[in-house]
């Protein structure tokens, strides 16, 4: 059995600005990483692998660039990485993202059986959680968001039991393979790469799939495939503090007007 781990290359968020008269992300010069959540992905499909056997395949939809990522991956222990890449890809929203990545799963699954698709809750740039559930949709996988244990693969009845987390409650689920996994961050701990691993990976091949291979009609990839676009976006503006006495060469006094302020608002009672 395969399992395909989706993993997407994102800014490192703690350090993306906004630019104030385009209203668009500053990259220049911003570290790509593994968005996060898919590096839980990646450990799960990683911990079924050293206990099933299992075959592992990473796959992400990005610029060249985005090797990086998968590099990393094959540094982990995956068996195949695939990056799909091609300008006709670009400017995707969440529905074309979907589109190309699950044309790519099924043709993993013409040569090898898929049981499993793994991805992140969500990214930390993109933030929408929408395309791990449009893979699924697509195809006709059972989808099983946020989840935070895998239970059990029970590999004679084609089963899959995981642990979903919910608000302020958990939900055990039992599910036919194959099936789509959205992971969250409580799922595991990712382990990070041997040094013989990662001299391993330097020269490992990654396979770029453009859609000369895909082969899915321009119309529902890329910008053409796209029907939401970003209209703007935007800092939200906050009010200024304001300062209350002096908190460091007299930080009782400032307690005491910080206790009358909050106090004349009602925000505190005594
Ligand atoms: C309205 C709209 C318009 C957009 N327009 C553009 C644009 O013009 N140009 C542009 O570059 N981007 C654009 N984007 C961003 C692009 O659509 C997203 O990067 C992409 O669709 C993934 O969405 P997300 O980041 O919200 O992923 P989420 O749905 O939050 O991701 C969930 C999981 O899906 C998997 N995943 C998501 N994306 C990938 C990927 N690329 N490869 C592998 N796995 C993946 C990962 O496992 C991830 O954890 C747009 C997004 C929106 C919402």
């Amino acid at each position: 059995m395969l399992i395909v781990v989706c993993i997407k290359q994102v800014p490192d968020t703690t350090q993306v600005q906004i630019d104030p008269v385009t209203n668009t992300l500053v990259r220049d010069g911003i570290p790509f990483i593994v968005n996060p959540y898919d590096s839980h992905a990646l450990e799960a499909a990683l911990q079924l692998k050293d206990m099933f056997g299992f075959r592992v395949a990473a796959i992400s939809m990005g610029p060249p660039n985005a090797e990086a990522t998968l590099r990393k991956a094959l540094a982990l222990g995956v068996d195949q990485a695939i990056l799909l890449s091609d300008r006709v890809f670009g400017g995707a929203d969440t529905l074309a993202t979907s589109n190309v990545l699950t044309r790519a799963v099924q043709l993993l699954n013409e040569k090898e059986e898929v049981g499993l698709v793994l991805c992140g809750k969500q990214t930390i740039d993109g933030d929408t959680a929408q395309v791990g559930p449009g893979i699924a949709t697509r195809l006709g996988y059972v989808q099983l968001t946020l989840v935070d244990r895998i239970e059990q693969v029970d590999m004679l009845r084609k089963k899959i039991t995981v642990r979903r987390k919910l608000e302020g409650r958990h939900e055990v689920v039992e599910s036919p393979l194959p099936a789509m996994i959205t992971v969250v961050r409580e799922l595991n701990h990712p382990r990070y790469p041997t040094v013989p691993m990662r001299l391993n990976a330097i020269d490992a091949e990654i396979e770029v799939w453009n859609n000369d291979v895909l082969k899915l009609d321009v119309a529902n990839i890329g910008l053409k495939g796209s029907p939401t676009w970003v209209s703007r976006i935007f800092s939200p503006e906050r009010e200024k503090g304001e300062i209350v006495g002096d908190g460091l060469n007299d930080p009782i006094g400032s307690a005491n007007l910080l206790i009358d302020k909050l106090l004349s608002k009602d925000l505190l009672a005594i």
